[in-house]
């Protein structure tokens, strides 16, 4: 879809979001990340948990991951979904930016505050700046900004969407550099997160697949992504955790009921 100007800038990106489900107007939270599959392999559970508890959970993937080594666009797409509907999500939507190439740029940060003004949710989940992968580390850069700017009056007033409520951002924690600022007790829900990330047969591990090996589709990868949750989980004295990093000041209404909750005196 063309539009005439992002901002009165005279720069016209060309910015197209492709539903691969039925997507409800308003969720309560939306995880943006880079590639079909990242969410899954860092907040499925905290989604699960979520939409257990009756809040209403999308995810938009930034890209179609074409440029993975191994499975096409068409099979993520398909493997999105699939993973989507073992999540029980209420939205899955694809931004359709360029795999390899994310940057903070106007096309990114308008295809990001369309999307957080279609949805309107009050809490988003993203990567975390200090990643290795660029596309993840400029994601994180783009939902903060578009977030602020979604909340503008006259952003992209063009277009007929309306301005939003900031929603809080959330990054999902991966760097043993960066301190959780909460860490999301997910016991209940480890088995379900790895049935959705094995909905993506074409970029894990599978005994007789002629793909090209990549890290992420060694056998030991997934063995990874469950040693990581029984870490974060260890930190709280559960069996299973997701961390998460808030770059603001945490707002504390009962501190009693937040720090009498089980923790572990060793984390
Ligand atoms: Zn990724």
């Amino acid at each position: 879809m063309s539009v005439p100007s992002a901002s009165g800038g005279g720069i016209k990106p060309q910015v197209t979001t492709r539903s691969i489900m039925a997507d409800a107007t308003q969720l309560d939270v939306l995880a943006i990340f880079s590639h079909p599959d990242d969410a899954e392999l860092t907040v499925a559970g905290t989604l699960l948990k979520l939409k257990a508890l009756g809040y209403r959970t999308g995810i938009a993937d930034m890209t179609r991951g074409e440029m993975g080594t191994r499975g096409t666009p068409d099979i993520r797409a398909k493997e999105a979904l699939d993973a989507a509907r073992v999540m029980n999500l209420d939205a899955r939507v694809n931004l359709a930016l360029p795999d390899g190439h994310l940057a903070l740029n106007e096309e990114s940060k308008l295809a990001v505050a369309r999307i957080l003004r279609k949805h309107q949710p009050k809490l988003v989940f993203t990567s975390h700046w200090d990643d290795p992968h660029p596309d993840h580390a400029a994601t994180a850069h783009i939902v903060r900004e578009a977030a602020r700017l979604a909340t503008m009056r006259r952003y992209d007033k063009d277009y007929g969407t309306n301005p939003i409520k900031m929603p809080a951002v959330a990054h999902a924690v991966y760097s043993r550099l960066v301190v959780p600022s909460f860490i999301v007790d997910v016991s209940d829900f480890a088995e379900k997160k790895m049935e959705a990330i094995r909905a993506y047969a074409s970029q894990f591990y599978l005994a007789d697949s002629k793909e090209p090996e990549t890290r992420i589709a060694q056998k030991g990868f997934l063995r990874q992504i469950v040693d990581r949750a029984r870490y974060y989980g260890s930190l709280i004295g559960a069996e299973d955790g997701e961390p998460f990093y808030v770059r603001e000041a945490l707002n504390v209404d009962d501190p009693m009921a937040l720090l009498t909750r089980p923790m572990n005196i060793y984390s």
